[in-house]
């Protein structure tokens, strides 16, 4: 019997929650110049699913960054406020499962009951019993078991959580009706046959519900590679919250030889246009070279994290 191996697809998959910084960029070349260092293609997916948090004409500006990056894509953007469907779909499919319920505790209600977790509260299970009513105004959760879901990361090893000690049964669709990132990124994930993730290690410890998802769902898992985290000088990871700075078409050429470095790579010829660089980055690339700990915007250099035992 011969089994093939899909041709590599990566992706980017911002929240247009204000602009490309400097950590979005980190991420959007990484990915590329691993798709691309591999023969690969690299998708686009805008992930706008939660329209408070959505800033207007951000997707835009960041599609317009990347674009002056360099860091061309195929095929044409998704956005994910255009897959309802596709979530329903899954949903349905996770109800033929026996594993959904709706859930009616209230956040404060999670919050008084609960253990802490990997992140946040550990939900205590109290509505499992319910049905899967997908049509009333309740978040439904996926249920969660004892065995430990592992696998590992091409850059931090390998990770193992138990689900049901570690976050509990989780949240696939808001009682608002919009489907929760776990199921959204899974089920586009799945659709547009991605088989390589590269991506932020604030992400690390959702990859085991999303491993969770892909096997109710009967769909691949891809490999995944998350990076380390970028910190600004006063050791906060740089975000939107924390105040980062956006990147505009203009800057992006300091911004992409910050992050090559930080990457670990060389820095590339200095009369090179900022659109050629990752280009040029691409034969340079080598995922383990790149540094592990905490790595610190300002100074291009890495930060040791004795604490952090997932980085190997
Ligand atoms: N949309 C997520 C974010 O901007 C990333 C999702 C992912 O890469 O899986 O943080």
């Amino acid at each position: 019997m011969s089994t093939s191996t899909p041709p590599y697809r990566g992706r980017f998959a911002p929240s247009p929650t204000g602009p490309l910084h400097l950590g979005s960029l980190l991420a959007a070349l990484a990915s590329w110049l691993d798709a691309r260092a591999g023969g690969g293609q690299w998708l686009v997916r805008i992930e706008d699913l939660d329209p408070p948090r959505v800033v207007p004409g951000a997707s835009d500006a960041m599609l317009r960054t990347l674009e002056a990056a360099g860091l061309c894509w195929d095929e044409s953007v998704w956005y994910q406020s255009a897959r309802t469907e596709a979530y329903d779909e899954a949903l349905h499919q996770l109800a033929g499962t026996g594993t959904l319920y709706s859930c009616r505790c209230s956040r404060r209600e999670i919050a008084d009951s609960a253990l802490t977790g990997i992140e946040g509260p550990v939900y205590p299970g109290t509505c499992r019993a319910r049905p899967a009513d997908l049509a009333a105004a309740f978040a439904l959760r996926v249920g969660t078991s004892a065995t430990p879901i592992a696998f590992t990361d091409r850059l931090c090893g390998v990770i193992a959580h138990c689900l049901e000690r570690d976050t509990g049964d989780f949240v696939v669709r808001r009682a608002d009706g919009i489907a929760a990132y776990q199921l959204a990124v899974v089920v586009d994930d799945a659709a547009q046959g991605i088989t390589d993730i590269v991506r932020g290690a604030d992400l690390l410890a959702s990859t085991t519900r999303q491993i969770h998802l892909q096997r109710l769902l009967d769909v691949p898992t891809p490999r995944y590679a998350h990076l380390p985290v970028l910190v600004d000088a006063a050791g906060d990871k740089l975000s939107k919250q924390t105040g980062a700075r956006g990147i505009g078409p203009a800057e992006v050429g300091p911004a992409l030889r910050q992050v090559l470095a930080l990457l670990g790579l060389p820095a590339p010829p200095e009369d090179l246009p900022p659109r050629e660089i990752p280009a040029w980055a691409v034969r340079h690339w080598r995922i383990d070279r790149i540094p592990r700990g905490l790595l610190r915007a300002e100074e291009s250099r890495p930060v040791p994290t004795p604490s952090d035992q997932r980085m190997p």
